[in-house]
């Protein structure tokens, strides 16, 4: 494994007809840092800040949470990492967020859990934002908030941000250069009122693992449905085609963050429907690299646009016959 990262890593994503693909990892641990020269990615962009509430018995104090993101964002050097704030609640509880209305939840992926948990309990999303700003003094702060399902989360969580901007500004602090906002997509409804969404996003990153959970309606950690339901598949493939259309030409940046765009088929997919920003699991890197560079992607388009107006009956078959035509 460490050959094929080696093999890759200085190699360029650009596809066969001369267009940059940004290829960044996720990470959730300052030891994800070393995978960001390993792989020669082009930066962070999913950091899973909730890892650090996760193993911690306590909730991690504020000097804590700014002493992990100084660090990445040092071991990032010039390349930009993307902060996810907090993603716990549902199934990811920890132990000192554990109360009667988390155990008492029927269906903890639909409950209270991420940004809707963090505005909620305002105490934890201050103390965050404060911590990314501190770390951030100096450089642009890229923030990002899961599960956003309305306009309104997003401003209040950002209202937050902003309060605590002028609280360090009042008390010259050295701020960070800039601030991006972004919001992950993988609560269908934000799909629906994405232009009321898109003046206030700089960036929007497609979260296809609960995404597709929730078009499905099947839990992403039930062994038996695994398999099921393919994310090639044709209603998963034309929301998302629906979501590139609608922000085309818009100022925001668009990428895909979750499982599916590690996955050869499915990331060749995602470039035929117009994704050109890809964060995925580090070992995948290589291969989506490789991939990237045997592809044309006014091909792909075309084929993406004739398989979606007429479903094949067996889309990945379908694609695996096409890759192979065209010696992907
Ligand atoms: C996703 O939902 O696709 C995602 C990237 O976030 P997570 O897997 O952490 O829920
Ligand atoms: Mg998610």
């Amino acid at each position: 494994r460490q050959a094929a990262y080696a093999e890759m890593r200085d190699v360029e994503p650009f596809t066969r007809c001369g267009t940059r693909i940004t290829v960044m990892i996720n990470a959730g641990l300052r030891d994800d840092m070393s995978m960001l020269a390993m792989t020669g990615a082009d930066g962070v962009g999913l950091f899973r800040t909730e890892f650090q509430f996760l193993v911690s018995a306590t909730l991690p104090q504020r000097e804590r949470q700014t002493r992990l993101y100084r660090d990445v964002l040092e071991a990032a050097g010039d390349k930009p990492v993307v902060f996810r704030t907090v993603d716990i609640g549902g199934d990811k509880a920890v132990p000192y967020l554990v109360n009667e209305e988390i155990e008492r939840e029927e269906n903890p992926a639909l409950g209270w859990r991420a940004l809707r948990l963090a505005l909620d309990r305002e105490g934890l999303l201050k103390a965050q934002a404060r911590a990314l700003l501190e770390a951030a003094a100096g450089r642009t702060l890229n923030v990002m908030f899961p599960m956003v399902s309305e306009p309104w989360e997003f401003d209040a969580a950002k209202a937050v941000f902003e309060d605590q901007l002028a609280y360090l500004k009042a008390r010259r602090k050295l701020l960070p250069e800039a601030i991006r906002y972004g919001a992950m997509l993988e609560v269908p409804a934000l799909a629906e009122v994405l232009e009321q969404m898109v003046p206030r996003l700089s960036f929007l990153s497609v979260g296809t693992n609960d995404l597709t959970q929730f078009l499905f309606a099947a839990d992403r950690a039930d062994p038996r449905l695994a398999e099921r339901y393919d994310w090639l598949s044709p209603a998963i493939l034309r929301f998302l085609k629906r979501v590139t259309n609608g922000l085309a030409g818009q100022s925001v940046d668009l990428g895909v963050c979750g499982e599916m765009g590690g996955r050869r088929l499915e990331a060749l997919a995602l470039l035929g429907i117009g994704f050109r920003r890809f964060s995925i699991t580090p070992a995948s890197v290589g291969p989506i690299k490789e991939l990237i560079r045997k592809v044309d992607l006014a091909e792909i388009t075309e084929a993406m646009q004739a398989w979606l107006a007429n479903p094949p009956a067996n889309m990945r078959t379908e694609m695996t016959l096409w890759a192979e035509r065209h010696g992907i």
